[in-house]
């Protein structure tokens, strides 16, 4: 085929043929390619694996730039991956679906679809159609997920039930993610930042209202949540006072700036005296843009844009406090937890769209020049900030994955205060459930059934393996105990606290979370097992 070959000559004027390169586009087709994928998938899949549990470790990432995180985070251990593997790339999302959902047990749906992976790889083997499996895992994904609806547990959630479910619940979900010192202050601030923005009632709880502020320095235990919102900034000139009492805020997003002087021509200054004559009219225009802010009733004024020394000057010398610079979403934020309008033009500033707070203060840091405003008091209280400390970047960005997954777990139990139980628990629940309807099974999907159990089996026997237990041993264990005592809340005793009762650990998951995860792991093993062609094309395609 010459139809992409091209003659060409070199400098010596002797002739020669470029054959388009063909070896970059890349197939594979048929049964090879999804045990291929599966194998692909296994590689990325078995690094998070030994990070699952209260036992699990951490992993270093070093990013590109050499910049380097330290977690067990699944989900955060993927996505800082560089994969150039599709069926890797799933499995990024997989874990990213499940964090974006539920917020927790990102590590669990990765190590349960690498099992079921791993089973459907074996099932290939013995000959069975891929999409023979995928139905089958289906079919048994059902029964495990009613198994779980049915023996989940309604805790109680209430502000009154606050310290012996939410809290403790916080706590299990915590781990050993942080030093154990700092365990407490995080699982009341997880509590205590739901509860503001949740409405029990309703079940609802507007995460948007929960905002995370870090702050390298101090140290890990210094964690505080704000009633109110947090913003790096500081006041525009260090004059002002550096706290601000009954603020009403002016909230704009035009700057503090004279429109230009309207000429058709170029503007020359030649002479002092013209530069007078346009200093003067900046003047003039700055004090009205004031005056139409004081006449307001504002005594605050937040601005998403800069201002130079002059207007600054002028905005202290009237007795106002001014902060410049605030980001869109901040602004955003400060104008809901102050229940007031942005203001688009200073003409339109009215008492009515004025914000409200009781105290707008200055944080400082340690000798360090650092400054954060508080804004506090405000009239929709129900906004709340979460401020991390650490010593280090590290720290606190584990920090701040910690509160999340936390913040996360207390949510969904306010959402839906269903809970299953931790450990593995769960798992084994619905593993058994899973394997006894496999004995009433005609044909194939009996395999799929069975070989479905043994993936859920996994997560147990993974859990034990990163405790230091025998998995093996354990599994048989607890599947007898399990078989004796017809109780579904035996686990892991992955802390050696000497009992596998989860539910007397409070070692809990919520319902949804653990649903949520059988459902992607089916889905994304129902998925790479009906991919039977990829087609890659190289660069030189056209
Ligand atoms: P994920 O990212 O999936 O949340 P984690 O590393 O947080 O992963 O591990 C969660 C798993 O560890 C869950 O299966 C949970 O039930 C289990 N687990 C957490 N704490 C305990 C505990 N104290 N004892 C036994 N199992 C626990």
């Amino acid at each position: 085929d010459l139809s992409n070959a091209i003659v060409a000559q070199d400098e010596m004027g002797r002739p020669f043929i470029i054959v388009r390169d063909q070896g970059k586009k890349q197939r594979q087709h048929g049964l090879e390619a999804t045990k291929a994928h599966i194998l692909a998938a296994r590689a990325v899949a078995s690094i998070v694996k030994t990070s699952l549990g209260p036992r699990g470790l951490d992993k270093i990432l070093v990013g590109p730039d050499g910049d380097i995180t330290i977690t067990n985070d699944g989900a955060t251990i993927l996505a800082q991956m560089d994969l150039d593997n599709e069926i890797a790339k799933l499995l990024v999302q997989l874990a990213q679906s499940q964090d974006d959902e539920i917020g927790d047990g990102t590590t669990g749906v990765v190590v349960l679809a690498l099992a079921l992976l791993d089973q459907a790889h074996e099932l290939l083997d013995k000959g069975i159609h891929p999409l023979k499996i995928a139905n089958g895992f289906d079919a048994a994904c059902k029964i495990a997920v009613a198994q779980l609806d049915a023996d989940a547990d309604d805790i109680l959630i209430s502000e009154e039930a606050r310290d012996s479910n939410l809290l403790k619940a916080a706590r299990t979900s915590l781990g050993l993610k942080i030093v154990s010192k700092a365990h407490d202050h995080f699982a009341h601030m997880a509590v205590d930042a739901v509860l503001a923005v949740a409405d029990l009632e309703r079940k609802d709880v507007d995460f948007e209202l929960i905002k995370m502020e870090t702050k390298v320095g101090g140290s890990i235990e210094d964690l505080a949540l704000i009633r109110g919102v947090l913003l790096d900034k500081e006041f525009s000139h260090p004059q002002m006072p550096k706290k601000a009492t009954d603020c009403k805020i002016a909230i704009l997003t035009c700057p503090f700036e004279p429109p230009k002087p309207k000429t058709k021509h170029k503007l020359d200054i030649s002479s002092v005296e013209e530069f007078k004559v346009l200093q003067e009219y900046e003047q003039t225009k700055f004090r009205e843009m004031i005056s139409l802010v004081k006449d307001s009733g504002a005594n605050v004024v937040a601005c998403q844009w800069g201002f130079d020394d002059e207007a600054n000057h002028l905005l202290l010398s009237s007795g106002l406090n001014a902060i410049r610079w605030i980001g869109g979403s901040e602004l955003e934020l400060l104008a809901i937890a102050t229940n007031g309008h942005i203001v688009p033009r200073f003409e339109d500033l009215t008492p009515e769209k004025l914000g409200t707070a009781g105290v707008i203060r200055e944080l400082e840091f340690g000798t360090t020049r650092d400054r954060m405003l508080v804004v506090e008091d405000c009239s929709n209280t129900r906004a709340v900030t979460c401020f991390i400390r650490g010593s280090n970047e590290m720290i606190v960005a584990e920090g701040v994955r910690a509160l999340h997954d936390s913040i996360c777990v207390v949510r969904n139990l306010v959402r839906d205060s269903r809970v299953v139980y931790g450990g593995g628990a769960a798992e084994l629940l619905a593993s058994l459930a899973v394997s006894a309807a496999a004995d009433k099974q005609k044909g194939i999907d009996q395999y799929a059934f069975r070989a479905f159990s043994s993936a859920l089996d996994q997560v147990p026997m993974v859990l034990a393996e990163n405790s230091g237990l025998d998995p093996i041993e354990t599994l048989s264990q607890l599947k007898l105990k399990q078989a004796l005592e017809k109780c579904a809340h035996l686990g892991v005793d992955c802390l050696g606290k000497g009992t596998n009762d989860m539910k007397e650990l409070f070692v809990i998951d919520p319902l949804i979370g653990k649903k949520q995860q059988l459902l992607l792991a089916t889905q994304l093993t129902r998925m790479i097992l009906k991919i039977n062609d990829v087609i890659i094309s190289g660069k030189d395609e056209y």
